[in-house]
């Protein structure tokens, strides 16, 4: 399974070179490639690009309005996230529910219920190929079922938005907008997931990656953590 990391940028405004697209992320193995996210940026390249697949974590616009002129592929998202892409032109939409596994194109996908928006409900995505089980969370602010999206998870692959708690804040009781990544980290580690890349980069990593790569780095190895910040277009192979 190769993953390519195609956008890793946040919604906000800032970007720079190694951040300059919406977070997406491109999973191809024997049987096709499955593109995951696809937000405005996107919307011109996703003819060339052309997945077999698409999974959307939620309808946040820096995820999905690259599928604002439709889509060349079926799109797979959650009954909550349809009802904000009403308006798309999408031939193929397909049902996302939690608590249901099922294979796209080879993997095994299953959508995973965690906290973000209450006006765009998110879920993480647990996928399987082969031995590998990798869990894409691009927006969390927590987990809901920690223990169930994480165990036996290879690769976390997680949100860079803040470093700290000032995208985190609570409506109707609930988490809601990005965890810190310090926080991340440790989710990992409570599950003994020992690899985690940071995506869906914010202002913090814009500004300064280095010295954010260092505080990082420090916190991750004292976990025993392998941890690195993604850039657009980093690749990495997964057996
Ligand atoms: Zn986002
Ligand atoms: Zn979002």
């Amino acid at each position: 399974m190769q993953l390519t990391f195609l956008g890793t940028r946040s919604s906000s405004d800032r970007f720079n070179a190694r951040h300059r697209r919406h977070s997406a992320l491109l999973i191809e193995g024997p049987r096709g490639r499955v593109m995951i996210d696809c937000g405005s940026d996107w919307l011109e390249e996703l003819p060339q690009l052309a997945p077999d697949a698409l999974l959307l974590t939620h309808a946040h616009t820096d995820h999905s309005a690259g599928l604002a002129r439709g889509a060349p592929c079926p799109v797979y998202a959650t009954a909550e996230a349809w009802q904000s892409l009403l308006e798309y032109p999408l031939a193929d939409r397909r049902q996302l529910a939690t608590g249901q596994r099922l294979t796209v194109n080879g993997l095994l996908v299953e959508a995973m219920p965690l906290h973000h928006s209450l006006r765009a409900p998110a879920v993480g995505l647990r996928m399987q190929a082969d031995s590998t089980c990798l869990f894409y969370a691009p927006d969390v602010a927590a987990l809901a079922e920690p223990a169930a999206a994480l165990q036996g998870v290879d690769l976390y692959i997680g949100d860079g938005s803040a470093l700290d708690e000032t995208l985190l804040r609570r409506e109707q009781g609930l988490p809601c907008g990005h965890a810190p990544i310090p926080d991340q980290l440790q989710w990992c580690h409570e599950a003994g997931v020992s690899s985690m890349i940071i995506t869906h980069c914010g202002e913090a990593i814009i500004a300064d990656e280095e010295t954010v790569c260092h505080q990082l780095a420090a916190a991750a190895a004292a976990l025993n953590i392998d941890l690195i910040i993604a850039h657009d277009g980093l690749r990495r192979e997964l057996c």
